[in-house]
């Protein structure tokens, strides 16, 4: 007879209880803080794949805390976020911004933080 190795044995899913979407906060894809509420960060911003003949809804987009995404917005421009930040690895890469998610770690995720002006 044939003896077969024993399986490695497999956890199914279906043994997990359903994570409950509610109780996993988002989570920031370039701080890594949990927040109330992420935003659609367009990797390729919507009017640069406009200018490529892509719709909005086909442009890549990445889940952001909102101090990220407003950091982005506010430092880099169109240009530079279209053409050498439009990868979530390239936003990681990139000096200023890892700068950034040093200090935005810092701060709490609930206060909203201002990019430019003083408290
Ligand atoms: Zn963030």
């Amino acid at each position: 007879m044939h003896y077969a190795p024993p399986m490695a044995r497999r956890n199914s899913q279906s043994t997990w209880p359903e994570a409950p979407a509610a109780e996993a906060p988002p989570t920031c894809a370039l701080c890594g803080r949990e927040v109330p509420e992420l935003v659609q960060h367009h990797l390729v911003p919507i009017i640069a794949g406009k200018r490529k003949g892509l719709r909005p809804q086909d442009l890549p987009t990445v889940g952001l805390c909102p101090a990220c995404q407003q950091y982005l917005h506010s430092t880099f421009s169109i240009n530079e976020l279209a053409t050498e930040l439009n990868t979530l690895e390239a936003l990681e890469q990139n000096e200023q911004v890892q700068k950034f998610v040093k200090w935005v770690r810092k701060q709490p995720a609930t206060k909203g933080v201002k990019a430019k002006g003083r408290e």
